[in-house]
């Protein structure tokens, strides 16, 4: 993140170097100067967001000033560290998988100290978990599900009544976002894989969501697994 906003502030100036002192450059190099300045704005935006995110996860304290400026800084510059990533060849995985630490680290810095009922916790779980072979259609209604121990879903629909939270099962980011909209939790742990994981959690910009990823042991998005004592925990974090 660093690099990629050291790189857009050099790119920007030098951009403008080039067109406020060329001598052709006109009464263009006006309106030049302004859009120059406009962008150096958001960057210091960035910048600053980039340093409330350090210094939080250094301290591992809330710094509620720099809350929207760190929102904005990971949204604005994560296209571009993806970007970075791919020149560097440096794994997507690797790369989504290291957005997921930094914004669990950010929410139990933020969140510290602070707990919230169980029924105002959603638990989204992606489909990949159920069994390929089990024809229980638990998108649907999650009490299809009968327990029967081939995969480990019946196992987490016993944690998410131990605990008294809403646990849906999503089959995409669309019934997520719906899952959200109509039950309006006040925090998320979601599972899934660092891809989705990472688009959701973007998503959900203000809403704080713990990320647990799961398992492919099968390859993508089939009988994938899940450490239990992972979620658990983030519950428990949260209520
Ligand atoms: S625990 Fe059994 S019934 Fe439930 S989803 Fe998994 S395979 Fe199907
Ligand atoms: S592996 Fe990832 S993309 Fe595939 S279904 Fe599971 S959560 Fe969704």
């Amino acid at each position: 993140m660093l690099a990629a906003c050291l790189l857009l502030c050099a790119g920007i100036l030098y951009y403008a170097w080039l067109s406020f002192f060329n001598r052709d450059a006109g009464l263009v190099r006006y309106p030049l100067a302004a859009a120059v300045i406009l962008v150096l704005s958001v960057l210091v935006v960035v910048g600053l967001g980039f340093i409330g995110m350090v210094i939080s996860l250094l301290t591992f304290r809330p710094l509620r000033l720099f809350d929207n400026m760190v929102n904005i800084t990971v949204s604005l510059l994560y296209p571009v560290v993806l970007w970075f990533g791919q020149r560097l060849r440096i794994a997507q995985d690797k790369i989504q998988s290291s957005f997921v630490e930094v914004n669990n680290q950010l929410v139990r810095a933020r969140r510290q100290g602070r707990s919230i009922p169980p029924h105002r916790l959603l638990v989204l779980l992606p489909h990949c978990l159920q069994d390929s072979e089990c024809p229980r259609r638990i998108t649907v209604d999650a009490g299809n599900c009968v327990r029967c121990g081939c995969c480990p879903v019946g196992d987490l629909l016993a944690l998410g009544e131990r605990m008294g939270v809403h646990l849906r099962i999503a089959s995409g980011g669309t019934l997520a976002r719906e899952v959200v909209k109509s039950l309006r939790p006040e925090a998320i742990v979601a599972v899934a894989c660092e891809r989705d994981l990472t688009s959701g959690i973007l998503d959900c910009n203000k809403l704080p969501v713990l990320g647990v990823t799961n398992y492919r042991p099968h390859g993508p998005c089939h009988n994938t697994r899940i450490e239990l004592a992972a979620v658990e925990k983030a519950i428990k974090f949260f209520v």
